[in-house]
């Protein structure tokens, strides 16, 4: 296993020279590391190092680490792309959601949502690329999306989530973030309870923090590379 606890500590100090760059206060800017296709012990490890919140993408994996890990008071983050069939799993066993870009998948997951357990934390997730390919609803439309999930009775609307395309060398990297962070100001001011960015990973989060993120999601700089994904997994 890769040394997590130095890894984590790397990227907590990465994070604290972002803040400090940008002129926002040390803690400012979350962490929520990431753990897909990688094993219980390595959550355990992050865990052992101080890291509480952890993100999976896909839900048959997540539940078998969850269960691995019952003993540990750990939050659970749904970052993966959402379609119907996995709602119902989502809404009884995470802590947070980021995935949430149309109105049937906000419905579904506040009518599943057990009445034991507190309102599901959700992030709408914008498609700042503006690529067909990729999931997020249009920012034209987050707005209303935002208003439908706070009305929602189990569900409560943190904020906003999006995964920028790759940049491409010359590029400017911060250019999807500002608008992000644009966008979320506008909601904020229209009278949306927003109190979360979540944007930033491993190869962006300098460039997140700069543009006011309040939650990077890092994966492959704490726990190692990642296997390739399999053909036809999600
Ligand atoms: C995998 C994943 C991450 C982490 O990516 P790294 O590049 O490994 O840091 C962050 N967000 C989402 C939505 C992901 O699927």
């Amino acid at each position: 296993m890769a040394d997590i606890a130095a890894q984590l500590e790397a990227v907590r100090r990465r994070i604290l020279d972002a803040e400090q760059r940008a002129g926002r206060s040390a803690g400012s800017v979350a962490l929520l590391a990431v753990s897909k296709t990688f094993d219980a012990a390595a959550v355990r490890a992050a865990h052992a190092a101080g890291q509480q919140a952890f993100g999976e993408s896909y839900v048959q994996e997540a539940l078998r680490k969850r269960e691995a890990l019952a003993d540990l008071p750990l939050v659970w983050h749904f970052i993966g792309p959402l379609q119907s069939n996995k709602t119902r799993a989502v809404a009884e066993h995470f802590d947070w959601v980021h995935g949430v870009d149309r109105e049937k998948i906000a419905q579904r997951l506040s009518e599943q949502r057990p009445t034991q357990l507190p309102p599901l934390q959700v992030c709408v997730q914008v498609n700042i690329s503006d690529e067909a390919s990729k999931s997020g609803c249009a920012p034209a439309d987050a707005a209303a999306l935002c208003r439908t999930v706070a009305a929602l009775p189990r569900l409560q609307l943190r904020g906003l989530m999006a995964i920028p395309a790759p940049v491409d060398d010359g590029n400017d990297a911060r250019a999807p973030f500002q608008q992000l962070h644009a966008l979320y100001e506008q909601l904020r001011a229209d009278g949306l309870p927003l109190d979360t960015l979540s944007a930033g990973m491993s190869d962006d989060l300098e460039a997140a923090v700069a543009e006011g993120s309040t939650l990077v999601r890092v994966g492959s700089a704490i726990f190692g590379a990642r296997p390739r994904k399999r053909a036809g997994t999600p």
